[in-house]
C-alpha cells in the first residue's frame, strides 16, 4: 500500500510522460527495485526512448533483475504500466488503480521471489507510455533492450485493486490444467476466466489488445493478464487512493504468488513435454 500510494500521489501527479511527477515516479520505482534487491539489467535500470506520438518527451522504461536458480538464459517477464494521464486544470487523474496498483504488485511479488528462489529468470518492468498505446512495451521488444526469443511468458498486471472482481485472460490453450488450478484459487479470490470471446462481446474492450502483454503476444510469447477491469472511475479524477481497500489488496497480492507459483509450473511441463 505504501508503494502504491507513493505512486497515487500529489507529488507523482498522475505520471503523465514527460512531467515532473512522471520523473518522480520512475526515481521511485528505480529506488525501490535496488532496496528490494533486483540487479540492474544490462548495467542500468532504466530504459530510455523517444517516440512520434510522445513529440519531444522521452519515456522511460523502469528494469529490474532477479537471477532464477536454472542455468537456462530463458526469462519470464512482469510487467506493469507506471504512467497515467497526469493532470488538467485543476483536475488531477491520479490512476490508483490504474496503474500504481499493477506496479506495487509487481514490487511485492518481487519481494516475495527474493525470498523464494524462482526457477527461471525473472525481469521485472515498470512499462512507461502505456496510455498512448503500449509504446514502453512495443519500444523494449522493438530496441533489443531484451531478446524475444529467450522470452518464456509474460504476466501483465494492470488494474488490480479496485474492481469487485479480479479476472485474467490467458494465452494457454483452454483444456491446459493450468486453467483448472486457477480455478481452484477462484473460489476462495474471485479469480474469473473470460475467455477472448466473451470479452469481444462486450464490445467495450478487446482486453486481448488492452494491455501491455498485447505487445508480447504479438510476438508469439505466451502470456497471463491480470486485471479488474473497468469500473466506475476508470481513466477519472475518482481514481484516488481513498477508494482502494487495504485489506482487499493484499488478498490480491497473495493470490498473484500463487498464480505466479503456477505459471512457473506450466512452463516447466510445457519444456518437459518438448524435449
Ligand atoms: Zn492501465
Amino acid at each position: 500500500m505504501a508503494d502504491l500510494s507513493t505512486l497515487a500521489s500529489p507529488q507523482a501527479n498522475g505520471r503523465k510522460t514527460g512531467t515532473p511527477g512522471h520523473e518522480y515516479s520512475y526515481q521511485y520505482i528505480t529506488k525501490r527495485f535496488k532496496a528490494i534487491g533486483l540487479q540492474p539489467w544490462r548495467g542500468d535500470y532504466t530504459q530510455r526512448f523517444s517516440h512520434p506520438k510522445l513529440k519531444k518527451r522521452i519515456g522511460v522504461n523502469v528494469l529490474g533483475f532477479l537471477q532464477g536458480k536454472l542455468s537456462s538464459d530463458k526469462l519470464i517477464i512482469v510487467t506493469a504500466h507506471y504512467d497515467h494521464l497526469g493532470g488538467r486544470g485543476r483536475n488531477v487523474y491520479w490512476g490508483a488503480d490504474d496503474n500504481a496498483s499493477g506496479v506495487a504488485m509487481m514490487m511485492a511479488l518481487a519481494t516475495h521471489l527474493i525470498h523464494h528462489s524462482p526457477q527461471f529468470s525473472v525481469l521485472f518492468v515498470a512499462t512507461d507510455a502505456e496510455e498512448k498505446g503500449l509504446l514502453g512495451s512495443e519500444q523494449l521488444i522493438a530496441s533489443n533492450t531484451i531478446d524475444i526469443n529467450k522470452v518464456v511468458f509474460n504476466i501483465n498486471l494492470d488494474m488490480v485493486a479496485r474492481a469487485k472482481r479480479l479476472y485474467y485472460l490467458s494465452s494457454r490453450p483452454k483444456k491446459d490444467v493450468f486453467h483448472h488450478q486457477i480455478k481452484q484459487i477462484e473460489q476462495a479470490c474471485l479469480i474469473s476466466r473470460r475467455t477472448h470471446r466473451s470479452f469481444l462481446n462486450t464490445k467495450v474492450i478487446d482486453y486481448k489488445k488492452a494491455s501491455d502483454h498485447f505487445s508480447f503476444a504479438r510476438h508469439g510469447v505466451e502470456y497471463l493478464f491480470i486485471g479488474g477491469g473497468q469500473h466506475a472511475d476508470y481513466h477519472g479524477v475518482g481514481d484516488n487512493v481513498a477508494r482502494i481497500s487495504p485489506t482487499h489488496f493484499s488478498n490480491r497480492v497473495t493470490v498473484v504468488n500463487q498464480l505466479y507459483a503456477l505459471v512457473e509450473q506450466s512452463i516447466m511441463k510445457r519444456d518437459n513435454s518438448i524435449h
